[in-house]
């Protein structure tokens, strides 16, 4: 059975998107960019898949989801969403490369050589990004900053999967502004291995991502409203 999604839902999500749209225009126009340069990236974490087929009904064509397990419940409620694509945006584990492959178009998570060795493996034309972890924090996954030389030749030689750019997510703050250094030295080091793609900025955070040369942003709350525990 195909559900259908419910009207006062899209019709929320659609306004939610209007204001979105608008903060990024401003940010835009601040950093000098255009507005086909930046993919929002509606994150869908949590949610019912009713959610996504009402982020789709608004116009929405790109998602984001965390859990290999979660999304493979709700993938088979998502069929027939002409051109959606969906980029995993959690850490993934290796064993659960051959259950995330088919799922998913993206995954931007990639942190080793043996995870992307293992994704190329199983034949899916997948497009990898490499997460860069750029803060102290324990809790990050993605490689350090030291080690993406070594990762980003290795991944250009597999073949099958396509190196797309990078992503990173720095600690969170209260202001803003304080993310900005963090999203400056991704650009810097994507230009360094001339990736332009490049994953960052959440609700909090998008404007100043976007200022510094974001293509993907990733939104959940701005969009969907919170998502309670876990997350
Ligand atoms: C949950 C999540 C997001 C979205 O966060 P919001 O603050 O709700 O926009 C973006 N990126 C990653 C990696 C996430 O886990």
């Amino acid at each position: 059975m195909r559900m259908f999604p419910d009207t006062g839902m899209v019709e929320h999500i659609r306004e939610n998107l209007e204001l979105v749209e608008e903060r990024l225009a401003r940010a835009l126009a601040r950093g000098g960019r255009r507005r086909e340069d930046v993919t929002v990236i509606a994150v869908t974490k949590t949610f019912p898949a009713e959610v996504t087929m009402a982020a789709y009904a608004a116009g929405l064509r790109v998602f984001g989801e965390n859990y290999v397990q979660e999304f493979e419940q709700k993938a088979p409620l998502l069929q027939g969403l002409e051109g959606a694509s969906y980029h995993l945006i959690g850490h993934l584990q290796s064993n659960k490369v051959n259950k995330a492959a088919p799922l998913f178009g993206c995954i931007q998570t990639v942190d080793s050589v043996k995870l992307a060795r293992r994704l190329a493996d199983t034949g899916r034309p997948l497009e990898l990004m490499l997460e860069v972890k750029l803060s102290e924090e324990d809790s990050k996954h993605g490689c350090a900053p030291e080690e993406l030389p070594a990762l980003v030749e290795a991944v250009r030689t597999l073949s099958g999967v396509t190196l797309g750019g990078l992503m990173t997510m720095p600690p969170f703050f209260d202001d803003a502004e304080r993310a900005r250094p963090y999203f400056a030295r991704l650009r810097e080091l994507g230009a360094r291995h001339g990736l332009r793609a490049l994953s960052m900025g959440m609700s909090g955070d998008f404007e100043v991502a976007v200022e510094e040369g974001a293509t993907h942003i990733r939104l959940g709350t701005v969009l969907f409203g919170h998502r309670g525990a876990r997350r």
